[in-house]
């Protein structure tokens, strides 16, 4: 096994796997930016280099300073966690061509995801059903792009290739406004991610968020861990997950994981991974392959006993997968409520020092968070502070054991979005299970 590693990311996730290392007896090395060196993760990992200042692209997005940090250490892995660098193909190139392991897929198999045109495509070929649309880009012909909205069928979305984070997006529902759509996606996609590039799909007007983990190992062995249920979103980001989506057929959800875990045997997938859908009306279509460790990992980590993490580094160090899609249990349900530093209603960021920490705990409770009591949270970085999870033996126990965890928390000195966890733990519809990606946002245009 792997000597040392090096974490190339910060806050809860940093800590988060430099626990998984430990217990697989790995020596970690971490990196910060000045704005972190106080942060208890880097306290506890063997050594630490800070890698620059604190805004990202001088530190964690800083690819010399992070190698020579590996250098310095002799570290032999490199974690990318997720966000920062985890879908850079140019960064897991460097690192595996300056001697370090990348813990994740190939960079030939993340620039094909990165690029949803092609990802699309490769997805289709490997039978996972996507959204209907222009399959490929779309050509600069008016008349062709007309025709393909034609054939598509009104609302449709024009998505940036290059897209990503929920940015380079738009629908349109007329063909008076069709060309014009294209062109300012365009316009809009080349400034943001410099490729001009665009297509075209059905909009789905209620869809459901439900995406499936995969793990796969360097011998074409591949496995799904079952589904999560992402749809609570504000602005496109996640914000309440569970595991398994509720209210989904068992065969369906079986027959779209099987496909997913095919898909990843035909293109050489290595490592963890999610393909997202999009469930409207008891159908899945695809929309994009994330080629790196989620957030939300953690409520699949409940229902399977798990630990995703540890599976990367195994699968990373070229161990085969123990695992076979007949041992990969499912039991009970998990939620997981990410609590961000913000004001609940508004969105806006608030950062600032936590003046009072007091966690949850008891049966089925867990919490991933570097924060703690005198904590203060930057201003440079995204607002997620840390992670709070139940699980029960039934999604209702669940639910009932977050709603007394979250009576119970207490984050003093900053705004935290606490207070829309209670209230969505209270909502009906929630609690029946199911909502629509549009449910959070309609709910809250009602409130303010
Ligand atoms: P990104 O990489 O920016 O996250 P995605 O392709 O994953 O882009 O889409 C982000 C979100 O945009 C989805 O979760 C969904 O809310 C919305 N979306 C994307 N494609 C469609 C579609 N065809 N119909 C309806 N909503 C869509």
């Amino acid at each position: 096994m792997f000597d040392k590693i090096l974490i190339a990311n910060r806050g809860e996730i940093a800590l988060r796997i430099l626990r998984a290392c430990q217990e697989m007896g790995i020596k970690t090395v971490t990196v910060y930016s000045q704005a972190d060196a106080e942060a208890k993760y880097v306290k506890l990992s063997d050594e630490s280099v800070c890698i620059g200042p604190a805004a990202s692209n001088l530190s964690y997005l800083n690819i010399p300073a992070i190698i020579s940090a590996a250098e310095v250490t002799d570290a032999q892995a490199i974690h990318p966690g997720y966000g920062f660098l985890s879908e850079n193909a140019d960064f897991a190139e460097r690192v595996e061509k300056s001697g370090f392991t990348f813990i994740g897929p190939k960079a030939e198999t993340i620039r094909l995801m990165g690029d949803k045109v092609s990802a699309k495509e490769a997805m289709r070929k490997a039978g996972v059903p996507c959204v209907p649309g222009s399959d490929g880009a779309l050509s600069n012909d008016p008349k062709e792009i007309m025709d393909a909205a034609k054939k598509v069928g009104y609302p449709i979305i024009i998505k940036a290739s290059g897209g990503g984070g929920g940015r380079g997006m738009r629908v349109v529902h007329t063909d008076a406004a069709l060309l014009n759509a294209v062109s300012m996606t365009k316009n809009e996609a080349q400034a943001a991610f410099g490729n001009p590039t665009v297509y075209m799909e059905k909009f789905l007007e209620k869809p459901r968020h439900v995406e499936f983990q995969i793990l796969a190992d360097n011998y074409k062995n591949a496995v799904h861990l079952w589904d999560r249920d992402c749809s609570l979103q504000r602005r496109h980001q996640k914000i309440i997950e569970e595991a398994p989506a509720p209210g989904i057929p068992d065969r369906l959800r079986e027959k779209i994981g099987i496909r997913c875990a095919e898909a990843c045997k035909k293109i050489g997938y290595r490592g963890a991974g999610t393909f997202e859908f999009l469930y409207e009306n008891g159908e899945f279509f695809f929309i994009e392959m994330n080629t790196r460790l989620q957030v939300e990992h953690t409520v699949t980590e409940m229902i399977t006993g798990l630990d995703l993490v540890q599976e990367q580094i195994k699968i990373a160090y070229g161990e085969k997968l123990s695992l076979r899609q007949r041992d990969v249990e499912q039991r009970g349900h998990a939620i997981e409520c990410r609590i961000n530093a913000e004001d609940p209603y508004s969105f806006v960021p608030s950062p600032g020092v936590i003046t009072r920490l007091h966690l949850p705990g008891g049966p089925g409770v867990r919490i991933d968070t570097h924060a703690y009591g005198g904590y203060k949270v930057p201003s440079h970085y995204d607002s997620m502070i840390g992670k709070l999870i139940t699980y029960g033996k039934t999604r209702e126990q669940a639910i009932a054991r977050m709603k007394i965890a979250l009576s119970e928390i207490v984050i003093d000195g900053i705004k935290t979005n606490v207070p829309l966890h209670r209230d969505l733990m209270d909502d009906l519809s929630y609690q029946a299970g199911g909502v629509s990606i549009h449910y959070l946002e309609k709910k809250l245009g009602i409130k303010s």
